[in-house]
């Protein structure tokens, strides 16, 4: 027993697990320190000539290590914010919850906050063990296990260039595998969106969640539904825009974490049609992420939500509502189911109706209504939205690709194409019109704008 226990902990002494900081060199972290933010170094620089220790820490760290370009970069200290902000030409405190400094460089700006400490299970938490607040600054042994996963409880410090581990990340980071530091299931209660990350960073890294950081999930699962919603959209848009959506989302289902952050998920994906349409949505942006282009979030949910917005169209339509005023009930009836659990927030509801409402106003190709179409401000998104409906055999993919090449054409070859154009016919297409008479007042006094 006892020449057991012995054993055990040579062996953990050996590999450097539990005791404490491991100090990885250059040749086996490999980070090339010109992909490293030029901004970053130099907050830890002149930190850590002011005395103090200053590290750049978290995803930028594991993006570098594994090759990844690193989206921003945060430093980790021990200096606290009114200790950092004179340091710096232009630097602001900012954060209620957590006070932490913003240290700006024209653009970019460095996220330099003090070293924290974990729960102490004083916090305030929710019924259900989620910390509402906690502000106190700790050690850096303490900073790092109140991270999430180890491979985000790295340290680059970008003068001596070692990475400095506390919890065996680098070896987790090099088998691709997502493990909780701490008990994962007091962990995933403290802050259940842990649990999205998690399926985040194994997609992300082509790798697994760790079996013990993955059993917990199904059982607490449902915890996602006591997350502010605010929160849940931050979260959801990351998965939707990490270069892997469609992945991401198999995944969320798998685990059961779906159902709080698109509650009509499944029943779309049981639809072959919506399944084609959101699919496509979501391989054009994975590909406009890997190559470096931005994604509007309005322009993702308008498409994650229109199989929805589609059918009830369809249904308002066939009921004999005008096009254009069933669209608007349709889109009404869809935000306002999500943004119940999912805060999709005002300015973003109001570019997706507007990409929805320029959809029917496609079809018609007159030079007056095709002006007017031209001056809405999300009139390139409106017909990209549209080369996805044709993708999906939902509108003709020849006059969706006229809509393209107008939106992309110089002015003088727009107007060609304008003067181009037949003179419109005369309308047959009964679908177009109201169907079935009702009240007389309300009818709208165009029939397909
Ligand atoms: P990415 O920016 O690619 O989403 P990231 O790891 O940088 O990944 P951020 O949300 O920017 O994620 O967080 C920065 C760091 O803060 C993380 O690497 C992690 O160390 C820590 N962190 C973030 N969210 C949590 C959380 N919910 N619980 C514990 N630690 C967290
Ligand atoms: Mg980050």
């Amino acid at each position: 027993m006892i020449t057991q226990r012995i054993k055990g902990l040579v062996k953990r002494l050996v590999s450097g697990e539990g005791t404490g900081a491991r100090r990885i060199g250059r040749d086996e972290h490999q980070i090339d320190r010109n992909h490293v933010s030029r901004n970053a170094i130099k907050v830890c620089e002149v930190l850590q000539q002011k005395g103090f220790q200053a590290y750049i820490v978290g995803g930028a760290v594991r993006d570098l290590i594994i090759g990844l370009e690193p989206k921003d970069f945060d430093v980790a200290t021990n200096a606290t914010p009114e200790q950092i902000q004179p340091l710096f030409r232009r630097a602001r405190i900012i954060g209620r919850r957590f006070r932490l400094v913003h240290v700006v460089f024209g653009r970019e700006i460095i996220e330099t906050s003090t070293f924290r400490a974990p729960s102490s299970g004083d916090e305030l938490t929710d019924d259900h063990g989620r910390i509402l607040r906690d502000n106190v600054f700790g050690t850096h042994e303490q900073d790092a296990e109140r991270r999430d996963f180890t491979i985000n409880a790295l340290y680059y410090d970008p003068v001596t260039e070692e990475v400095i581990d506390l919890h065996r990340g680098v070896q987790d980071l090099k088998r691709r595998v997502v493990r909780m530091i701490g008990d994962p299931a007091v962990r995933y209660r403290e802050d259940p969106v842990r649990m999205l990350r998690a399926v985040r960073f194994a997609v992300k890294l082509k790798g697994k969640i760790d079996p013990g950081t993955e059993v917990p999930i199904a059982k607490l699962a449902s915890l996602i539904n006591n997350v502010p919603s605010a929160r849940l959209f931050d979260e959801i848009l990351k998965l939707l825009t990490c270069g892997d959506a469609m992945l991401c989302i198999k995944q969320l289902q798998a685990h059961g974490l779906h159902g709080g952050l698109l509650p009509l998920l499944d029943i779309i994906l049981e639809d072959p049609e919506g399944r084609a349409f959101i699919e496509l949505a979501l391989e054009r942006t994975d590909a406009r992420i890997r190559s470096g282009k931005t994604v509007s979030p309005s322009f993702l949910f308008a498409a994650l939500l229109w199989p929805q917005v589609r059918l009830h169209w369809q249904k308002l339509h066939n009921a004999g509502e005008y096009l254009a005023p069933a669209l608007i009930s349709a889109a009404d009836q869809v935000l306002n189911a999500q943004t119940e659990s999912l805060a999709i927030n005002r300015r973003h509801a109001s570019d997706m109706r507007e990409i929805w409402f320029m959809q029917p106003r496609f079809e018609r190709r007159v030079p007056r209504a095709i002006h007017r179409l031209f001056e809405q401000p999300r009139f390139r998104a409106g017909v990209e939205f549209l080369q996805l409906r044709a993708a999906c055999g939902e509108f003709d993919s020849v006059i969706a690709q006229w809509w393209m090449d107008l939106a992309d054409a110089p002015d003088d070859e727009r107007a060609q194409m304008l003067q181009e154009l037949a003179p419109e016919p005369k309308p047959t297409d009964t679908k177009n019109r109201r169907r079935r008479p009702r009240r007389r007042k309300s009818a709208p006094t165009e029939t397909n704008a």
